[in-house]
């Protein structure tokens, strides 16, 4: 199973991040989000899936995500007779509820073509979509289209330059994490997800290798290696993961499946003994959560700071145009009022749970 989550850090920065999106100030803000790059069928919504333990992803050979899917993780409680309910919201049906999860793949399917068209069209336009469970990551993730280099159907021209300009607009900002996926059956040296995550994070502080496909590299070879970073280095490190198949796929073989035959494929595997902490989709959970916790304990000086300034410049409004907008300021300082409050109980939590981790 995958490894759970005892933070309770990361609703806040959701909570954040609702209210930010109402303000419309989203892109000044920068807030942690976890974003998946790399070439087109290299297994970035299986890896996303496999962590959210759910299916719902649009997954295939083809090109399948074609807008930005940003998924917001929220860890709810069990009920307490011990039953659970998982369901998912999207923000362009606000209020209805989705229980079955084959019912969102369809709706990410008919948002995407509503505004990308039928013919494997590429938008930037967002789809937003909440999932509520006890057995998330607390956690906002982002699928992002795959760099594709041909057009088909719909694409333009240049549609490579399109979605590497989409993909840069997400994983640029500083307090984006990128998880960069290449599929252990091709070269590294040619990898796109670490070409475009090199760029946006020259340094290296936020990017996490991830390794897909381990289960059809050429007989005898292996990803020990690529695992190591002794091919192309990564401060971060690599995970080396098996997702399902497209066979799997249509057999409609679940997760929790999958997840023990990842088990069960690292441990008949020799060559991987010893890499244990590299190996699997739980150990790349894992991995996000540490790096996740210290990164916002980074950036909250900096968030604090800015949300001050803002209810400084809100004060002023205020005072400057007088009575017709004094409700509305009002609101806004209302508004900036409950973030930094939301910036306190923040830092203190993740004050608390950086002495947990140090611990561990
Ligand atoms: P994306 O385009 O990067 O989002 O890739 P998808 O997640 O849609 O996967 C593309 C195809 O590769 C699908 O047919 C998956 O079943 C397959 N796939 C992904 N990861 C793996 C893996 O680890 N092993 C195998 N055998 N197939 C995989
Ligand atoms: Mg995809």
């Amino acid at each position: 199973s995958a490894a759970p989550l005892g933070s309770s850090v990361i609703p806040l920065v959701n909570k954040l991040q609702d209210i930010f999106a109402k303000l419309g100030s989203q892109s000044t803000i920068e807030l942690p989000q976890v974003a998946v790059v790399g070439s087109q069928s290299s297994g970035k919504s299986s890896v996303l899936e496999s962590l959210v333990g759910r299916d719902f992803l649009p997954r295939g050979s083809d090109i399948c995500t074609r807008r930005p899917l940003v998924l917001q993780l929220l860890q709810t409680k069990r009920n307490p007779d011990g039953s659970e309910e998982e369901y998912g919201e999207f923000l362009h049906l606000p209020g209805k509820r989705f229980y079955d999860f084959s019912e969102i793949r369809r709706e990410i399917q008919a948002e995407t073509d509503r505004e990308a068209g039928g013919n494997k069209g590429v938008s930037d336009k967002q789809i937003r979509l909440k999932i509520f469970s006890p057995n998330v990551l607390d956690i906002t993730l982002v699928d992002l289209p795959g760099i594709t280099k041909v057009p088909v159907g719909d694409q333009p021209s240049d549609i490579e330059a399109r979605i590497r300009t989409m993909i840069m607009s997400y994983i640029k900002q500083p307090s984006c994490l990128i998880i960069a996926v290449t599929p252990a059956n091709s070269d590294l040296a040619n990898s796109d997800a670490l070409q475009i995550a090199g760029n946006a994070d020259p340094d290296g502080y936020r990017t996490i290798g991830v390794i897909t496909k381990l289960d059809i590299m050429d007989r005898g070879t292996d990803a020990r290696n690529l695992l190591l970073g002794k091919v192309i280095p990564l401060r971060l490190g690599y995970i080396g993961v098996v997702n399902r198949s497209q066979e799997d796929i249509l057999l409609n073989r679940s997760i929790k499946d999958a997840l023990v035959a990842e088990e069960k494929f690292f441990r008949s595997r020799p060559v991987y003994n010893g890499l244990a902490d590299r190996c699997g989709v739980p150990q790349l959970a894992k991995k996000l959560n540490q790096i996740l916790v210290q990164h916002i304990k980074a950036i909250l000086p900096g968030l604090k700071s800015r949300i001050s300034s803002a209810l400084v410049s809100v004060a002023k409004e205020h005072a400057s145009y007088g009575e017709i907008t004094e409700s509305k300021a009002g609101q806004g300082a209302l508004l900036l009022n409950i973030l930094s409050k939301y910036c306190e109980a923040f830092s203190s939590m993740v004050e608390g749970k950086n002495e947990e981790m140090s611990t561990s």
